[in-house]
């Protein structure tokens, strides 16, 4: 064994961060116009640091901004033991239209029954929830919404976590993996919120801190 592999601690892992979205298909537009793409690099960028500080291996995806398919996204490293996917939401276009942006704010976590380590990555949607209720952060519910378009089941919902079994990114992944949807910018006040560095900069060690702790479980 290398002393490098020897100074690392026992439960460090390798952990892929996704930023959701490219620069070319942003995903969401923030109701200022700021898309959700750069929101996700911001804290993903984060989450990256933070893991690498706590001792994990980490690969970034799609923070480079080039395009990039869903598909891919998890078999970039396909050895790695964790895929966690940062994104912003929206909501339903008849809420936007019906001026009711401000009603929906929080984050939601996401499991696919269809990945194959399923377990695991609900170990790690819940220890991911429970750091970002310890910093403060609401679940939003809305999601599981009996409409079309929601309907995610909600399997937790003190710590907002929601399965969504057809989610391209968690199926295709060959290891464990979560979708944190950070918060709502289609609501403005949210928006700004989730823009500043004291928001977000805790908001991305919550979701570090749980991705590192599911590890050693
Ligand atoms: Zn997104």
């Amino acid at each position: 064994m290398s002393p490098m592999l020897l100074a690392l601690p026992a439960h460090a892992a390798h952990i892929v961060v996704d930023t959701g979205h490219t620069v070319q298909r942003p995903g969401a537009t923030g109701a200022s116009g700021r898309v959700e793409y750069l929101y996700n690099l911001d804290v993903s960028n984060l989450v990256a640091a933070d893991l690498r500080a706590a001792g994990d291996r980490v690969t970034q995806v799609a923070a480079d901004g080039a395009e990039i398919d869903l598909g891919k996204r998890a078999r970039t490293a396909p050895g790695a033991d964790f895929f966690v996917s940062i994104h912003h939401d929206s909501m339903q276009q008849k809420y936007i239209d019906a001026g009711r942006q401000r009603e929906f704010a929080g984050f939601s976590i996401f499991v696919s029954e269809r990945n194959p380590n399923y377990e695991k990555s609900l170990r790690c949607a819940r220890a991911i929830g429970e750091q970002l209720l310890a910093a403060g952060e609401k679940p939003s519910l809305y999601h599981a919404e009996p409409i079309a378009g929601e309907n995610r089941p909600l399997i937790d919902r003190r710590l907002g976590v929601h399965r969504f079994d057809g989610l391209a990114v968690l199926k295709t992944a060959p290891m464990a993996a979560v979708l944190v949807e950070v918060g709502v910018i289609v609501n403005p006040d949210e928006e700004r919120r989730l823009a500043r560095p004291d928001t977000y900069k805790p908001l991305a060690q919550a979701i570090a801190r749980g991705a590192h702790a599911c590890q050693k479980l």
